[in-house]
């Protein structure tokens, strides 16, 4: 009796699964631990408010899979819906969408600083009008400083980063105090590999008009994104998830274990042979599962650092201040490092006439009622609600493996690791699975990329 013949077995079905199931032309398997795809790229509903697993702003450079998400979801002819008011027509236009109900909006992006008791625009560091005239003075000068440094040794760390790019005055006033509060560990103790696209460079011109209140131009990855007009992000993982084929998917089914011998994974008892494995768990939860480890992988898989977020899903009474889509908060006093606004961005985010916001939380500890009534007073000074009191709901949410850590030993331990995985034919892809720090393109594109390589391996076809 012939044996059946192996398959690519892919772990986790997050955007970065989806993106290998669409890309594979070759039979596949998919197991993923929850009941629904996504991974983080879902949404949650209560009430008629909806919230995704914080702000999941798509951002597409690639044109194939700009090519991708147009066909599954369209964008939406009429351009950005503005905040609140765009609000009412927004929301009457869709009855005449229902025929269309997956849509893509294209959003001009409203991210904004609050610090120094003022709102200014993002980025800070080419937008330093409006601040008090004594940082703006510190800060030009400390980026003058740094630019006429030519000469000394490369950055060891991001601190050194922040410091060679932007000066003193800058590092102070945001990029060391807010990064710490965002990576939950000191800059100093971080490298600046993960930096390169998400923090923008300005030159000295850019600096000097944004500090004196001319056009520095728009900067930053981020200038526009896309949204799906209803339903949150999640919209984008079904309507990917809904092209997939040549394969099957089991929700609810959790990896157990691997067994490199025998190129097998145990799913829920069940021995499964691979011909090659997608690995887009957590890396440290795949190795976690591998019990003939060589000791050097061992150890090295030891020095995996991630932080965890904890945020809340914040739901109003009434419709917000701000008309911003998210703002940055580097101050230590305030319990949060970014709030957003879903809602702003897309009103069926919320019932008509409230919000629906998320707020990252700085601390990484339980949340209490004293941080919840910190949050609520510190959202009504930073002026993303009018009052306290205007707050319907706030959920706790945690995410476990939120921003992985690049210390000195993350270099060396992920290169020996992926490179042990990739010698038994196990491709770990994705933000955890690669253990990196990126957007959901950049899993979609991995996706894509592993598929690739899969079916470049001699022999790898099983017809
Ligand atoms: C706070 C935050 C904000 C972000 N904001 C943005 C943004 O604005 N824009 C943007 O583009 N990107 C954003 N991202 C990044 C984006 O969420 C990720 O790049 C992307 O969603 C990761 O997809 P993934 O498939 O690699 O991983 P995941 O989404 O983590 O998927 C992994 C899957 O594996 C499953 N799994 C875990 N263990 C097992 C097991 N034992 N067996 C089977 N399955 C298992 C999980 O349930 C999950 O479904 C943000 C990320 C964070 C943390």
């Amino acid at each position: 009796m012939s044996e059946e013949p192996r398959k690519v077995v892919i772990l986790g079905g997050g955007l970065t699964g989806i993106s290998a199931a669409l890309h594979l032309r070759q039979p596949w398997v998919l197991f993923e631990r929850e009941a629904k795809l996504g991974g983080l790229a879902i949404t949650e509903e209560r009430d008629g408010f909806h919230f995704d697993l914080t702000g999941h702003w798509l951002h597409l450079r690639d044109p194939a899979i700009k090519q991708l998400v147009a066909e599954v979801l369209p964008v939406e002819s009429r351009g950005e819906p503005a905040g609140r008011a765009g609000r009412a027509p927004s929301r009457e236009g869709m009855g005449t969408l229902s025929g269309f109900p997956h849509q893509m909006v294209s959003v001009q992006r409203r991210a904004r600083i609050f610090s120094h008791g003022v709102t200014t625009l993002y980025p800070f560091q080419a937008n330093l009008y409006g601040l008090p005239p004594d940082v703006i003075k510190e800060c030009l000068l400390g980026v003058i400083e740094a630019k006429l440094q030519t000469t000394g040794a490369e950055p060891r760390n991001f601190e050194e980063y922040c410091l060679r790019h932007f000066g003193a005055g800058i590092s102070r006033h945001f990029m060391i105090p807010y990064n710490e509060k965002l990576w939950g560990v000191h800059p100093r103790t971080i490298t600046a590999d993960w930096c390169s696209r998400f923090v923008p460079l300005p030159n000295l011109e850019q600096v000097v008009a944004g500090a004196v209140g001319a056009d520095a131009g728009r900067m930053g990855y981020n200038v526009s994104f896309l949204y799906p007009k209803q339903g949150g992000i999640e919209t984008l993982t079904r309507a990917l998830a809904s092209r997939v084929q040549g394969g099957e998917v089991h929700l609810r089914s959790s990896v157990e274990s691997l067994d490199l011998g025998r190129r097998e994974v145990v799913v829920a008892g069940q021995r499964v042979p691979y011909r090659a494995v997608v690995a887009t768990l957590p890396l440290p939860e795949l190795l976690a599962r591998i019990s003939d480890l060589p000791d050097d992988i061992v150890a090295h898989a030891g020095r995996l650092r991630c932080t965890t977020l904890r945020y809340l899903n914040v739901a109003t009474r009434s419709l917000p201040a701000a008309d911003w889509h998210w703002v940055y908060v580097p101050e230590k006093h305030l319990p949060f490092y970014r709030v957003g606004i879903y809602s702003n961005a897309a009103a069926s985010m919320a019932p008509p006439g409230a919000a629906s916001l998320y707020v990252e939380l700085a601390d990484r500890g339980p949340v209490s009622d004293a941080t919840l009534s910190d949050v609520a007073q510190g959202l009504a000074t930073i002026g993303a609600i009018s009052s306290p009191g205007d707050i319907r709901f706030a959920d706790a949410r945690e995410i476990k493996y939120a921003y992985v850590v690049f210390d000195e030993h993350y270099r060396a331990a992920t290169t020996a690791i992926f490179r042990f995985l990739e010698s038994h034919a196990i491709y770990s892809r994705g933000r955890y699975g690669g253990w990196t720090y990126n957007a959901m393109e950049d899993c979609l594109l991995a996706g894509r990329e592993v598929a690739g390589s899969i079916e470049a391996v001699p022999g790898s076809k099983t017809s």
